[in-house]
């Protein structure tokens, strides 16, 4: 069994076959998949999508680059909609919350005190409910610590994570997992594939980030990706680490289980 800790299975390019997908995975062994919320306007969608996908889990957040267009009162919005959310077993997480300091050519991105002020107010309300955060990380390690150091123990999930040594070791230090997904089945992606084969396996979860991070598999035209690839991602894993396919899968889910506590209430439900 495997857990795609973070998928957009409400993506646009989902829309034509998204039982499909969701289905194919199953049937491929994927019994749990998060499903990350990127702003307010898709709070109720993944909610909703969590109820109709076997084994769907949910998280509830204002994504770095959806800070731009937000506005303050959605943070009031996002308060309303966790406490709304705590009896529900399929919601699992704040996220997908964090910084990106990714600025292509020009300065595209939202200015960065207003992504640190969105950032730092949901670690809050994660602390305040005792939630784990699912964390986007892009160009931004030092920062994104240096918040969450202030918030006392939190934990969740560092996803695509990449950085160096020393930051990989300060988010597990804080209680995070490091989510390993497409971008480590690139021969030329040597640090990813460094954190991969290094890091102690009880800090490593799965994920796709469908339909995006497509893995090297994947050949044009057919680049999108889907929760159903995630065990080739766990091959590569177990090839990184000369380890079988079957102990990767159990050690990633138990710790996915592990920093995702609700997760658990999650499953459950879709036994019923
Ligand atoms: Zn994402």
């Amino acid at each position: 069994m495997l857990i795609d800790t973070h998928c957009h299975l409400d993506a646009a390019e989902f829309d034509a076959d998204r039982q499909e997908v969701a289905a194919h995975a199953f049937s491929q062994g994927v019994r749990g998949i998060v499903i990350p919320a990127v702003e307010r306007a898709n709070f109720a969608i993944v909610r909703e999508l969590a109820a109709r996908v076997r084994g769907g889990a949910y998280a509830l957040g204002i994504h770095p680059l959806y800070v731009a267009r937000a506005a303050d009162a959605d943070l009031d919005a996002l308060r309303a909609e966790v406490e709304a959310a705590l009896g529900d077993p399929r919601f699992v997480a704040i996220g997908e919350i964090g910084l990106d300091f990714f600025v292509p050519g020009i300065a595209s991105g939202p200015p960065r005190e207003r992504q640190e002020r969105f950032y730092a107010a949901q670690l809050a309300m994660a602390r305040e409910y005792g939630l784990p955060v699912l964390l986007h990380v892009r160009k931004s390690q030092d920062v994104l610590l240096k918040h969450l150091r202030r918030h006392g123990r939190i934990g969740g999930i560092a996803h695509a994570f990449n950085g160096s040594a020393q930051q990989a070791a300060a988010f597990t230090g804080l209680g995070f997992a490091l989510g390993m997904g497409g971008a480590m089945t690139y021969a030329r992606a040597l640090q990813i594939r460094r954190h991969a084969s290094d890091t102690a396996l009880e800090h490593l979860v799965l994920e796709t980030d469908a339909p995006d991070i497509p893995p090297a598999w994947l050949h044009p035209p057919h680049r999108r990706n889907r929760p159903g690839e995630l065990p080739g991602i766990a091959r590569e894993l177990a090839a990184l680490r000369g380890m079988t396919p079957e102990a990767v899968a159990r050690a990633t889910t138990a710790n996915a289980l592990r920093v995702l506590p609700r997760l658990a209430a999650a499953l459950a439900a879709a036994q019923d």
